[in-house]
């Protein structure tokens, strides 16, 4: 590919990602109609609605909203009673490892499998103790965990198992939804995912005795007769979230639309250059087009991905270092002997190669094709 020497950079920054922001007078229009009902919380009709339509969209019956992502996850491991050490990846986002902490537990840092960049299986049967209670596996980038493999593992050695599925809303793998894998599931619909209600996030779980015991949890221990029958908390998702919810879903298959070209725009701007990866679509699997993750191979390309990073911002482009550094590396977990790097090197190269390029339904092939030939001109740079 032929690049010009005269690019010169965005005026504006080119962020890596931007919220779905559905036409305004949609959104008021539904706010007009929680004015008129006064409802604002409580399972109120946009809830429900919402409720139904990610139901029918994620392909499982047992569905509770919540108020974020990481409640979500606290919550998923609360309802499971779990004790002692859960083995998890070290290549996630902070809240991962934290909803473990949340709840008195120890992360076990378990490698990755290089290509997929989620838990390699083997790593994980090797990390077992007699303190482990429990696999919590995070679907990186939409990229599904090898679900079969984890699940074989968990019911040998009678283990639960819990996704973070913040990346993965719509994945699928075989045809299956992602949420009919392992005990429970849990999802973020922060403003930064696909489907997002601003702040906000949901359990589903195909045992629909744990979704009652999830709902009775997030609304202060009330059972269904209303007695407080155990010790609850307050993480409810309210009535003018869902509604932002309901009204970015009548864009999301555009938005999904658009990704996908952006996507095929940067695989074939991007496939020759030597040094330069990125994950091979998988035939089997429905993507959740949340991320578009590059890998750079140092040796090969010539420049290390700190100083594409770094080049790129001067470019004002703004890709992110996700997941940089690992969870792993934080002050609070590096101390545990499970993060000790010599026992994660495929997810210590990772996070040294991976870079995250802008990535949202609104960004032009235009822009896409310049973030590229700017790519290209960072690698022959001093050349
Ligand atoms: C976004 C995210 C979360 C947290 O979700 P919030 O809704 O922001 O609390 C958890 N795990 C992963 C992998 C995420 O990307």
């Amino acid at each position: 590919m032929k690049v010009s020497d005269n690019l010169v950079s965005f005026s504006e920054p080119i962020l890596v990602t931007r919220p779905l922001l559905p036409p305004i007078e949609e959104f008021s229009l539904k706010l007009s109609e929680i004015w008129k009902k006064a409802w604002l919380t409580n399972s109120g009709d946009q809830l429900r609605i919402l409720n139904q339509r990610i139901q029918t969209y994620l392909g499982s019956p047992n569905v509770s909203l919540l108020g974020n992502g990481t409640l979500a996850l606290i919550m998923a491991i609360k309802a499971l009673e779990l004790e002692g050490e859960v083995i998890t990846t070290p290549f996630t986002f902070p809240a991962t490892p934290h909803a473990l902490s949340w709840n008195g537990l120890t992360p076990v840092f378990a490698d990755i499998d290089p290509l997929n960049m989620t838990l390699d299986p083997i790593q994980v049967e090797a990390a077992i103790t007699s303190k482990t209670t429990a696999i919590l596996g995070v679907h990186v980038y939409g990229n599904p965990c090898h679900v079969e493999a984890l699940q074989t593992i968990a019911t040998r050695h009678h283990l639960k198992l819990i996704f973070d599925a913040a990346h993965a809303f719509g994945t699928r793998v075989n045809g299956v939804p992602i949420a009919h894998f392992g005990d429970i599931s849990a999802f973020s619909f922060h403003a930064t995912k696909l489907f997002h209600t601003a702040e906000g996030g949901a359990l589903l779980t195909p045992h629909s005795e744990l979704k009652a015991k999830i709902d009775k949890l997030c609304n202060f221990g009330f059972n269904e007769k209303g007695e407080v029958d155990s010790i609850g908390i307050n993480c409810k998702m309210n009535e003018i979230q869902a509604a932002l919810g309901l009204v970015v879903f009548n864009y999301l298959q555009a938005e999904r639309d658009k990704r996908k070209s952006i996507l095929t725009c940067y695989q074939n701007c991007l496939q020759e250059i030597k040094g330069l990866s990125f994950i091979e679509p998988n035939p089997k699997v429905v993507q959740s087009y949340q991320y578009f993750p590059i890998r750079i191979n140092a040796k090969q390309f010539g420049k290390t991905r700190d100083e594409v990073f770094e080049a790129l911002k001067k470019y004002n482009i703004m890709s992110r270092r996700y997941f940089y550094p690992l969870c792993s590396e934080y002050p609070h977990y590096s101390h545990l002997p499970s993060a000790d790097p010599k026992r994660l090197p495929h997810a210590h190269q990772v996070a040294q190669e991976v870079l995250c390029l802008p990535f949202y339904g609104n960004l032009s092939l235009k822009a896409v094709q310049t973030i590229c030939h700017l790519i290209i001109k960072i690698k022959n740079q001093g050349k």
